[in-house]
This record gives structure tokens, sequence and C-alpha cells, in this order.
């Protein structure tokens, strides 16, 4: 899906390709969008569902939006739900996980929720 830019650019770090997807500048399959967040499917897809939840600003991890913006954090929680219930995962239920650091395997250095559904899933340990 090609995307208006109108996103905001503030708070956006150029070499990051999530705040690239934030301000339009890379394309992605969009499925929800705020002034704050946005939501579009995983270019790999490890579910029958999978989509990712970035803040629109630059943050690096969970540990960083907890520590700098931890009402942002709330509001990219809140959205995750909305997201989930909008592709009809509520019901039949669905996977939230987000790597932090080295050990979890975190490859984009940009604070992301993976939204994982629409199939059962296998044991947590084998998710992403
Ligand atoms: P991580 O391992 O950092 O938790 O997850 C990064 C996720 O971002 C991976 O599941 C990967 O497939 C996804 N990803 C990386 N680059 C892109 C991209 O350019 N577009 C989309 N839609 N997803 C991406
Ligand atoms: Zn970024």
């Amino acid at each position: 899906m090609k995307q208006e830019n109108a996103r905001a650019s503030d708070g956006q770090k150029e070499d990051c390709i999530f705040c690239t997807i934030a301000n339009g500048s890379t394309d992605a399959e969009v499925v929800y969008e705020t002034d704050e967040t946005i939501f579009f499917h995983d270019i790999s897809p490890k579910a029958s569902v999978h989509v990712v939840g970035i803040t629109k600003m630059h943050v690096r991890s969970l540990t960083e939006a907890v520590e700098q913006n931890i009402e942002l954090a709330a509001q990219l929680l809140k959205d995750i739900t909305v997201v989930a219930d909008k592709l009809g995962l509520t019901e039949g239920g669905y996977r939230v996980v987000t790597n932090v650091g080295s050990n979890a395997g975190q490859e984009v250095q940009h604070l992301h929720w993976h939204i994982l559904g629409g199939e059962r899933l296998g044991p947590l340990r084998c998710v992403i």
C-alpha cells in the first residue's frame, strides 16, 4: 500500500527501516495507523497473521520506551488490542511479543510488537 507523506518525521532516525515505514518513504502493508503508532504486515511472516506495531517516534526498545515515554508505550499496547480486533483475532486468541536486545534476537532497533495469530500457535520458545 502506498502511504501518504503526511506522517510526522520528528523524532525519527534516517537509517532506521521502521522510521522510514513510519514516514512513508518505505512501503509496507499498513493495517492501522494513528498519529503516534502504525501497524503493518511483517515482511517475513511467522504465522498466518503476523503484524508489527510500532511507535512513529524512534524508540529503541521497550526498555527505552518505558524509561522515556510510558504514555506512548501504553498507547501502543492499547492500539494492539484495537488492531487484533480489527484483524479478527480477539475471539480465537493471539500472541504479542517484543524482542529486547541481542539475547532475544532484536534485529530492528526500533520498538516493535509482533502480533501473531490466525492459527494455533506453537510453543512460545519457537515463535520468532
Ligand atoms: P525483531 O527480530 O527485531 O524482533 O523483528 C523484526 C521484524 O521486522 C522481523 O520479523 C522482520 O521480518 C521484520 N522486518 C524487517 N524489515 C522489514 C521491512 O522492511 N518491512 C516489513 N514489513 N517488515 C520488516
Ligand atoms: Zn526508528
